[in-house]
C-alpha cells in the first residue's frame, strides 16, 4: 500500500479540461494524518472526533482534547483539516451517556445523537469547542456540524463556539486567527432549506453514508437493504445534483465526505453532477486523483444528464462502459 500511495502521491488531480478537483481524506486518529503527505490529499474533509469520545470510558477531559486536536493540526501543517464535531449517540454508545441512551432508541440512526445530543448536553459541546479553539490559536480552524437538521440547530452550535472564543478574549488568550463554520448535509429536510442556511456557511459537506439510508429509509448497516442502497441510484443522484445546482454561486465550498467518493464509478457520478470537492478514505485518495486526470467534464456532465431522465437507467453500467471506452 506504501507503495501505491507513493507512487500517485505527487499526480494533481486536474481534469483532461483543466478543472482542478479538490481531493481530501477522512481520518478520525491522530495516526490517520501521516497518509495526509504519503497520499498527497489536499486536506483532512472529515477529522472525526468522536473516536477519542468512543474509546474512553470516561468523556475525555479538555486538555486530551485539545493535545489531540493540536497534534493532528500540527502533524497536518499548512494542508486544512475538518474538525467535525461529536457524532455519538445513536449506534455510536459510550458508557458515560449510558443512562440516557438507554430511554431509547428504536431506531438510533434517527434518534438522539451529534448535534442533537451535543446541544442538548451543551457541557460537553462547550468543552469541546474550547479545545478546538485553544489548539487551533493562531491558526486556521474549521468546525464542521453533523446531523444538522434545521437552520436553527447550526446558529445555537456556532454559538457555543462564539461563546467561548469571546471567554477566551476576555482572558486575552490567543485565538484562531480564523474560523470557519460548516455544516454536514445528511438529514434530507436541510435540502429545502438550503437557501436559508448557505449564507450562514463557509463550507458544506455532503454526508451521504447517512442521508442515503434516509432518502431510502433504508438502515446503512443492514446486509439484507444493501441492494436498496445504491449510491448510484437516479433518486440518490438527482438529489445530490440538486443540491449542487443550488449552491452555484452561493461563495460556499462544496463537497462531498461520504464513503461513496471513493469508489471509482461514484466519483465519476460526483464529478458529472457538479462536485468538486471529495473527502475519501486514504486508501482511494491516489487512484481517485489519477481518475479525475482522464475526465473531461463537460462530457462526463452531459452523459450523466441524459441518464438521468430515465428512471430505469442501470448507471452502474453505463457509467462502467462510459470509462472503459475512455480508458478510465
Ligand atoms: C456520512 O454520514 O456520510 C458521514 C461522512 O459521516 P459518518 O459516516 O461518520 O456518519
Ligand atoms: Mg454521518
Amino acid at each position: 500500500r506504501q507503495a501505491v500511495y507513493a507512487s500517485l502521491r505527487d499526480v494533481e488531480p486536474f481534469t483532461k479540461c483543466g478543472t482542478r478537483i479538490q481531493v481530501m481524506m477522512n481520518a478520525g486518529l491522530r495516526d490517520d494524518i501521516s497518509a495526509l503527505a504519503m497520499t498527497g490529499a489536499d486536506g483532512v474533509g472529515l477529522f472525526r472526533t468522536e473516536f477519542q469520545f468512543l474509546v474512553s470510558a470516561t468523556l475525555p477531559a479538555r486538555e486530551r482534547q485539545q493535545k489531540l486536536y493540536r497534534d493532528v493540526l500540527d502533524a497536518a501543517g499548512e494542508k486544512p483539516v475538518i474538525f467535525r464535531t461529536v457524532d455519538i449517540g445513536g449506534d455510536k454508545s459510550v458508557p458515560y451517556l449510558a443512562s440516557e441512551m438507554a430511554r431509547q432508541d428504536e431506531n438510533p440512526a434517527m434518534g438522539w445523537r451529534a448535534l442533537r445530543l451535543a446541544l442538548e448536553r451543551d457541557g460537553l459541546m462547550k468543552a469541546q469547542a474550547r479545545s478546538l479553539l485553544e489548539a487551533a490559536a493562531g491558526r486556521s480552524l474549521y468546525v464542521m456540524f453533523p446531523m444538522v437538521s434545521e437552520v436553527w440547530e447550526f446558529d445555537a452550535a456556532k454559538k457555543v463556539f462564539d461563546e467561548q472564543l469571546a471567554f477566551l478574549r476576555s482572558k486575552k488568550k490567543m485565538v484562531p486567527e480564523a474560523i470557519h463554520f460548516g455544516a454536514m448535509l445528511e438529514v434530507p429536510a436541510l435540502a429545502e432549506v438550503l437557501d436559508l442556511l448557505l449564507p450562514r456557511l463557509s463550507f458544506l459537506s455532503i454526508g451521504t453514508n447517512d442521508l442515503t439510508q434516509f432518502l431510502y429509509a433504508a438502515d446503512r448497516g443492514n446486509p439484507a437493504l444493501a441492494e436498496r442502497y445504491d449510491w448510484l441510484s437516479v433518486a440518490i443522484l438527482r438529489f445530490l445534483r440538486r443540491v449542487s445546482q443550488q449552491t452555484v454561486g452561493s461563495g460556499v465550498d462544496v463537497g462531498v465526505c461520504g464513503e461513496m467518493g471513493g469508489r471509482r464509478l461514484e466519483a465519476l457520478a460526483l464529478l458529472g453532477i457538479g462536485y468538486r470537492r471529495l473527502s475519501i478514505t486514504p486508501a482511494a485518495v491516489g487512484p481517485i486523483k489519477e481518475l479525475v486526470r482522464k475526465v473531461d467534464l463537460a462530457e462526463l456532465t452531459e452523459a450523466m444528464s441524459q441518464w438521468l431522465l430515465k428512471p430505469e437507467t442501470n448507471l452502474r453500467q453505463e457509467l462502467s462502459a462510459w470509462a472503459q471506452e475512455r480508458e478510465i
